[in-house]
């Protein structure tokens, strides 16, 4: 079905539904549970360098709080629409339940090519759209984090535009802020972690050994950079990875923290020209089905889909990225005895490291480094087991296992609490 569609939103539906039969969940709930609970749009009018107004659209989406205030990114880009972001806010609302943190699922996101745009309309975009989407969001309703094309600076922008409206400073109504302006030590590299720690556990349970594990990895952005450096930290070997600027191939691996680097520096910070010694340029496509063990996808979603499923040669494939693979490409590679860290689980560790900077913001009590990533590695390895064992009591894959444990927690809130009036 969402092979032929260009609806991710029908796509988290059609795992909500595989879910909900397999818990027998009643109509009434799987209905509910269906639509998120409210769609904002916003017009953001900004005032362009050379004095044009140009008039960009926005939305928010809260899928559901039956288990606490809603929780997700925003994200800026060519690509937003409300359909993509209806799915994203519903897969939050999973994400926060598989891995048992108080919080609901929401997502944001502006139709914007910011490549376009100087550093100073971004902010002023980022201000507007804020004060659009404020009569929604707040520290105890909906707090929003980073996503795509959004940064710790970004999220300054909308703390210090909600401050100046309320009056006073309100570090807790996003995450993902700058360690200055109150954010967790270790929530930048934080999705990346949970990615390499459910790469570890995963590698385990497969009787495989890090130093004897080679890895691809689709997008070099927060997510994919840090889950490469980390991954190769650990011993694995990175033999390719890509970003817009196309693929990067050394079969010896690559050198990581070099090409981290080189785009701190580099224009619209891509990997564009990067020519590390015996580097060869691959497309995106040969980067999916490389020959390695590891395939981390951490760019966008529906990159892994029926025309090129069948060609995937990792066995593990652990989603960085949200929705990264299409229900029709699964069947295709379960059929074939691949193994997928759904993304619910696999980037999670960047939701929970939010929870740990809520938390601190909130008490104005700050944590070291290490007691956030323990805190998120214990998170991550009990979540974990919990999705590997029922998958292999119910002989089910991962994702259903995951969307299970995550689904009937929320079902289980919905129902403690009734449904208004
Ligand atoms: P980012 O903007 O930092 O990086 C995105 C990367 O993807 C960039 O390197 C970009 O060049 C690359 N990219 C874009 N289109 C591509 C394409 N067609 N082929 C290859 N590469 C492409 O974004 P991010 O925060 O790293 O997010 C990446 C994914 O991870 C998204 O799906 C996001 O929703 C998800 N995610 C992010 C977080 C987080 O904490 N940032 C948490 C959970 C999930």
């Amino acid at each position: 079905m969402a092979d032929n569609s260009n609806s991710v939103f029908e796509m988290a539906l059609e795992q909500l539904h595989d879910a909900a039969k397999r818990l027998e969940l009643d109509q009434s709930t799987l209905n509910v549970l269906s639509h998120p609970e409210r769609e904002y749009t916003v017009a953001v009018p900004v005032v362009m360098d050379d004095g044009r107004i140009e008039v960009f659209t926005g939305h928010r989406v809260q899928h559901n709080s039956a288990r606490g205030p809603c929780k997700g990114g925003i994200r800026f880009h060519h690509d937003v629409s409300i359909d993509e972001v209806k799915a994203l806010a519903m897969w939050m609302t999973w994400k926060c339940a598989v891995v048992n943190i108080p919080y609901g699922g929401a997502k944001g996101g502006v139709q914007v090519d910011v490549t376009n745009l100087s550093k100073e309309e971004i902010r002023r975009l980022t201000r507007r759209y804020t004060v659009g989407i404020m009569p929604i969001i707040g520290p105890h309703s909906d707090i929003p984090a980073p996503d795509v094309n959004t940064n710790s600076e970004t999220m300054g922008w909308i703390m210090d535009t909600v401050s100046m409206f309320r009056g006073s400073t309100t570090l807790e109504i996003v995450t993902g802020k700058s360690i200055d302006l109150g954010g967790s030590l270790g929530r930048r590299e934080a999705t990346g972690r949970g990615v390499m720690f459910n790469t570890l556990e995963i590698l385990k349970r497969l009787g495989k050994a890090p130093d004897h594990t080679s890895v691809a990895v689709q997008g070099f952005g927060n997510v994919g950079s840090v889950s490469a450096d980390l991954l190769h930290r650990e011993g694995c070997k990175i033999i390719a990875v890509s970003d817009v600027s196309g693929g990067y191939y050394n079969e010896n691996g690559l050198p990581i923290q070099e090409m981290i680097k080189y785009c701190e520096t580099s224009k619209n910070h891509t990997l564009e020209g990067f020519d590390g010694n015996d580097t060869q340029k691959i497309s995106n496509e040969e980067l999916l089905t490389a020959n390695v063990d590891v395939l981390v996808p951490a760019a966008l979603e529906k990159q892994i889909t029926v025309k090129n499923a069948k060609d995937v040669k990792a066995d593990i494939i652990v989603e960085g990225a949200n929705g990264p693979t299409t229900p029709e490409a699964e069947r295709i590679l379960r059929k074939k005895g691949k193994y997928v860290v759904p993304d619910i689980l696999a980037n999670s560790g960047g939701v929970v490291v939010s929870y740990f900077e809520w938390v601190q913001s909130i008490q104005s009590f700050f944590w070291d480094e290490d007691e956030v990533n323990s805190n998120l590695k214990r998170v991550i390895v009990n979540s974990f087991k919990a999705v590997w064992d029922l998958a292999e009591r119910e002989e089910i894959d991962m994702r259903n296992a995951a969307m299970m444990i995550a689904v009937n927690r929320v079902a289980k809130a919905l129902k403690e609490r009734g449904i208004f009036p």
